[in-house]
């Protein structure tokens, strides 16, 4: 069997990675705080006797950080330094094949694995894959 791989050792190659952005909600229950950084500033509440506490809902912090939505950005310039690929058979598994990446920048042998879905040769091809990504999650929102 002979096997291609997309990749050769020592080649340059450019990560797309996921970026997940963060919303603050602000507290409902003490009407909490619009921004983080003005914390505790009325994230507490007044009880019928004057007495005050924290807010229980919050925490005292006047929201909470929500993960929204997810954006592809350009990631790491890497190195090829391993190549993994796994030939399937179909009826034990979904996808034929397998071909993964480590990299010299992450770590060889223990470090991060890298799809090969996920790595581009240059950075125009990068960036126009997180595009092509980021048009598709935006057209499933509508
Ligand atoms: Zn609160």
């Amino acid at each position: 069997m002979d096997i291609q791989t997309k990749y050769n050792l020592d080649q340059k190659v450019i990560s797309i990675r996921e970026e997940k952005t963060k919303v603050w909600e602000r507290c409902t229950f003490c009407e909490g705080t619009n921004e983080p950084t003005s914390m505790l500033a009325r994230a507490e509440i007044t009880g019928r006797d004057g007495k005050i506490i924290r807010c229980p809902i919050c925490k005292g912090n006047g929201g909470e950080w929500k993960y929204a939505d997810t954006t592809w950005v350009i990631g790491h310039n890497l190195t090829i330094g391993q190549i993994e690929v796994r030939i399937h058979k179909l009826e034990f598994q979904e996808k034929e094949r397998e071909e993964k990446y480590m990299c010299i920048e992450t770590g060889i042998g223990g470090g991060q694995m890298w799809p090969v879905d996920n790595l581009f040769p240059t950075e125009e091809a990068a960036l126009a894959e997180c595009a092509i990504r980021n048009n598709k999650a935006e057209e499933q929102m509508r």
